[in-house]
């Protein structure tokens, strides 16, 4: 297919030059091509992906309300208590504000929302207009933790000043203003952190259950379900696991420096990553060798209970192929491993924030003739799905309708999800959605461009 001229750098095939993919990694971690409609994010809404799980903290949208519209119905967080992060608040700025300023409009807004609500912290984001008018939010947000006596904290988010993932490093500076602030008196020997897990369905309890049961504990969830006070107390653990490493990894690195916490990638997407994420910080612990054996005592109990299922949607999938286009490579790597654990072949394979390694990894794992693309958009996206024939595409929220106008099953793994995916159980969950999504008889009904014959074995639907 044809493809802009700035954007060829971005997209390889792998295998279509022998040991060359490492040699010449393939271009990215740069701003999006113009006219390319790139299926990526504002800043703005980097930082609110991250942020917004923190469920007893204000979320307050400094900006006009079109860019609130991401509320948490179409990017949701689950909290086990407070539900504070779930109301979308906006300052609404309209005209006047962007002729005269929207300071007092922030100032009256903060003041008027804590009154109400009470927050632990309040967090307030710019967007590309408050860029443009200058409003001096820092300035703001100290006036009102003066007033208020809780932290309000500024997020440097404006939505043109670069990529999804200076949001996330925004994000990453907002919060890390509340680490080591609280006491970590009770913080145990064995503690960590869960860094860029977001509890979009669950799965931050799924995961802490699993360390819980190991003997680790797990100090704060940053930021699914998280509480401010358990951000205050962060750098008391001893280890930080990094999982979504485009979103966390310059938090990571702020607690390596200031506290000397490491910092180890883990994803908890798959078995194969689940079970090295368990073991990781089973092993950081040697001091304690019941921890690791707790540990294989759970990835055995846990793999045993879902292997004949497993079976089962493998004899269904076997062969078919998949496209993948996510936020971070991260967690197209786990994705890979996933379906081929199912039988299914990874054809095409994206993301919108990786960095120069993981493209090299994911040029390294895939099969010969996979499509490897950075930072896409919607006409490439489509193109590739028809090239490579697919059965089924992995993404988000603007990934859904290529696929469904395509013809093609499609599997949410991302921010919209009402199921868990990650664990053992999130696994099978997977499996089971990407087998009846992949073998629903109504993609015979839809203009597939190459109608495929369903084979006999695929054709009955999972439970
Ligand atoms: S690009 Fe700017 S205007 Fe658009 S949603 Fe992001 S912050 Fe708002």
């Amino acid at each position: 297919m044809e493809i802009l001229p700035d954007r060829q750098k971005q997209v390889r095939q792998t295998g279509a030059n022998p040991g060359q993919d490492s040699a010449a990694p393939i271009a990215c971690d740069k701003h999006s091509a113009a006219g390319s409609v790139s299926q990526r994010a504002c800043v703005f809404c980097g930082s609110r992906v991250v942020l917004y799980p923190i469920a007893d903290a204000l979320h307050l949208v400094h900006g006009p309300i079109g860019c609130a519209a991401y509320t948490w119905d179409i990017r949701g967080a689950l909290s086990s208590g407070p539900q504070l992060h779930r109301n979308s608040f906006s300052t609404d700025l309209r005209e006047m504000d962007v002729i005269y300023g929207g300071e007092k409009k922030l100032y009256h807004a903060l003041i008027e929302l804590i009154d109400a609500h009470q927050p632990e912290a309040a967090f307030v984001y710019s967007t590309c207009i408050v860029g443009v008018i200058g409003d001096d939010v820092a300035a703001v947000c100290k006036k009102v933790t003066a007033e208020k006596g809780i932290p309000v904290l500024p997020v440097a988010s404006e939505g043109f000043k670069g990529t999804k993932k200076d949001g996330y490093r925004a994000a990453c500076e907002a919060v890390y203003r509340l680490v080591g602030t609280g006491s970590t008196e009770d913080v145990g020997p064995h503690s960590i952190n869960i860094l860029g897990d977001f509890n979009l369905a669950g799965e931050t309890w799924i995961i802490r259950d699993y360390y819980k049961r190991m003997g680790i504990d797990v100090v704060a969830c940053i930021t699914g379900d998280a509480r401010i006070a358990d951000i205050r107390r962060a750098h008391g653990a001893k280890l930080n696991l990094v999982q979504c490493s485009g979103s966390m990894t310059a938090l990571g690195k702020k607690m390596e420096a200031d506290y000397g916490i490491p910092q180890k990638r883990v994803s908890y997407f798959g078995i194969e990553d689940m079970a090295a994420a368990l073991y990781e910080a089973a092993r950081f612990f040697p001091d304690d060798p019941t921890i690791l054996e707790r540990a294989e005592d759970l990835v055995r109990e846990e793999v045993e209970a879902i292997t004949p299922q497993l079976r089962e949607y493998r004899r269904r999938l076997e062969g078919r192929k998949a496209a993948i286009y996510v936020g971070g490579a991260f967690k197209a790597f786990s994705l890979v491993r996933a379906l081929k654990l199912l039988g299914m072949q990874t054809a095409v394979v994206g993301s919108q924030t990786g960095g120069p390694e993981d493209y090299v990894k994911l040029q390294e794992i895939c099969d010969p003739g996979t499509i490897v693309v950075d930072d896409s958009n919607p006409l490439e996206l489509a193109q590739f799905c028809l090239e490579a024939d697919v059965d089924l595409f992995i993404g988000g929220v603007k990934e859904r309708p290529i696929a469904y106008k395509l013809g093609i099953a499609f599997c949410d793994h991302n921010h919209e999800r009402k199921e868990p995916l990650a664990g053992f159980v999130g696994m099978l969950n997977f499996a089971r959605e990407v087998c009846n999504s992949v073998n629903s008889p109504v993609w015979q009904f839809a203009p597939r461009k190459r109608r495929k014959a369903v084979p006999a074995q695929h054709q009955e639907i999972a439970v």
